[in-house]
């Protein structure tokens, strides 16, 4: 933490400027706008029992799934409506409606997605897709969104229905088909955007080629490849031992050498896995735990830069925190929690405390930090105050 301490020195006094997230990060712990990226979970309902699903995982034991993942929780449209409405204000650039569950079986997704993309802000939509329609999908191409993501974790269909429990080869031929007409409905071919979630397990390494052929073939731009996080012991099979972690990174590097020549300037991105390649390399992959060689090398800003909230209404600082609430929306609005004393607090120890403290016990930043290349991107817009070269390059890992 040494290190990361001379960087905070030097970012505490750098010259005052106009970036309000700067200055709350200069300051400490005090928020001057709204996160840069707003996730709002609508719904805990779900199609699907994806096998390593936190919460709907077919392998987990009911007392394991905590209260707020309940599949009974949802936003109502007005309450979501309200929340946009003071994002927008608060200078929110993005939405991302992912979460608890698919943000489609919400009764009112599209009035939702229609006022978030009205009132300016960019919208991410990550969905199973299994709960669309051909009419619905044309309409979503049409302009509401900047980004769509699917969750896909496989090539072929006979992986989908292993990683999909409860899903046929025909879901896999009807999710292919919807992105088919969602590529050929959008009015350029990276607008919006169409993404893949892929997360890797030891059921699905062997598919990562097809998963890679099939996305150049319906027109993806990108591929978002993740390690499995596993919080339950019955969900230790689903991880790569370390002979199939070696297996991956070399198909991985085959894939890009075969594919990347050819590939469109839309769709290079398919085959990019630095990512996911540095979380493979951690010493400590093989169990697991992706982040504990780099999580302290540079310090958390996700208290300025993105935010949850829950199904349930409960609002928490990132992605990986269900289970530190900061303050509930039914409760109080948004605002106030974003900017109570509460929530400086959480800003002032994940920017300064090492990710060992017990305060992030129950978020356990070194297993898997979801939002690390949000981190990332922040701290190398800021290398600058930093003074620092390596900094500019971004994190590395630590000697020894
Ligand atoms: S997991 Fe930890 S390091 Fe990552 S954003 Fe959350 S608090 Fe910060």
């Amino acid at each position: 933490m040494g290190k990361v301490r001379g960087m905070l020195r030097r970012l505490l006094a750098a010259p005052r400027g106009t970036d309000p997230i700067l200055r709350g990060i200069r300051h400490g712990s005090r928020a001057f706008c709204g996160p840069e990226e707003l996730y709002i979970d609508l719904t805990n309902r779900c199609t699907l029992r994806c096998i390593s699903c936190w919460h709907r995982s077919p392998l987990l034991r009911p007392d394991e799934v905590l209260p707020h993942w309940d599949g009974a929780h949802e936003l109502p449209f007005e309450r979501v409506r309200a929340l946009i409405d003071e994002a927008a204000s608060m200078g929110v650039r993005k939405i991302i409606y992912s979460g608890g569950g698919d943000p489609l079986l919400h009764r009112d997704i599209v009035r939702i997605l229609e006022h978030t993309s009205a009132r300016g802000l960019e919208v991410l939509l990550m969905t199973n897709l299994t709960a669309a329609t051909g009419e619905m999908v044309r309409r979503i191409a049409g302009g509401m969104l900047s980004q769509l993501c699917v969750n896909l974790w496989a090539g072929s269909p006979a992986v989908y229905a292993a990683t999909h429990p409860g899903a046929t080869e025909e879901t896999f031929a009807k999710v292919v088909d919807l992105m088919r007409l969602f590529a050929g409905a959008r009015h350029a071919p990276a607008e919006p955007e169409l993404i893949i979630a892929y997360v890797i397990s030891a059921l699905n390494y062997e598919d990562i080629g097809n998963a890679v052929r099939l996305a150049a073939e319906i027109g993806v731009n990108n591929i978002w490849w993740q390690t499995t996080d596993v919080e339950s012991a019955n969900l230790r099979g689903l991880l790569l031992t370390g002979e199939q972690i070696q297996a991956v990174v070399r198909t991985m590097e085959e894939t890009r050498k075969e594919h990347a020549p050819v590939l469109g300037e839309h769709q290079g991105n398919i085959v990019i896995f630095d990512d996911v390649l540095s979380k493979l390399r951690n010493s400590r992959a093989a169990e697991g735990i992706y982040h504990s060689d780099v999580i302290d090398t540079i310090p958390c800003y996700i208290g300025w830069a993105a935010c949850r909230v829950l199904a349930n209404g409960n609002v928490v600082p990132c992605c990986k925190a269900d289970r530190n609430p900061l303050g509930n929306i039914f409760e109080e609005r948004f605002s106030r929690i974003w900017f109570s004393r509460r929530y400086d607090g959480f800003r002032e120890r994940a920017l300064r405390l090492p990710k060992s403290d017990r305060y992030f016990a129950r978020i356990a930043c070194a297993r898997i930090c979801d939002n690390w290349c949000l981190n990332t991107s922040i701290h190398r817009r800021y290398a600058g105050y930093l003074n620092d070269p390596a900094a500019r390059r971004g994190p590395g890992r630590r000697a020894g």
